[in-house]
């Protein structure tokens, strides 16, 4: 039960912060990328992007470098 209740009030969370369409969109390309085994690569310069970047924006398409450079 008390599962239960972890899983909805993360589930809401979730929820919370997808209310953002452009945040639901690249949450949704994150897990196709988890999917096709390219998750944590960056797309400009294919370079690994850092744990620490990955844990902050687990849905980031870009490295830290990369994602400066844009100015975004
Ligand atoms: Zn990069």
């Amino acid at each position: 039960m008390e599962r239960a209740n972890a899983d909805a009030e993360a589930e809401l969370q979730i929820r919370l912060h997808a209310t953002d369409g452009r945040l639901l969109r690249a949450i949704e390309d994150a897990l196709a990328r988890i999917g096709a085994g390219t998750f944590g690569v960056c797309e400009a310069c294919k370079q690994p992007i850092s744990e620490a970047r990955l844990e902050a924006v687990p849905w980031t398409h870009l490295c830290r470098k990369c994602k400066e450079q844009r100015g975004a």
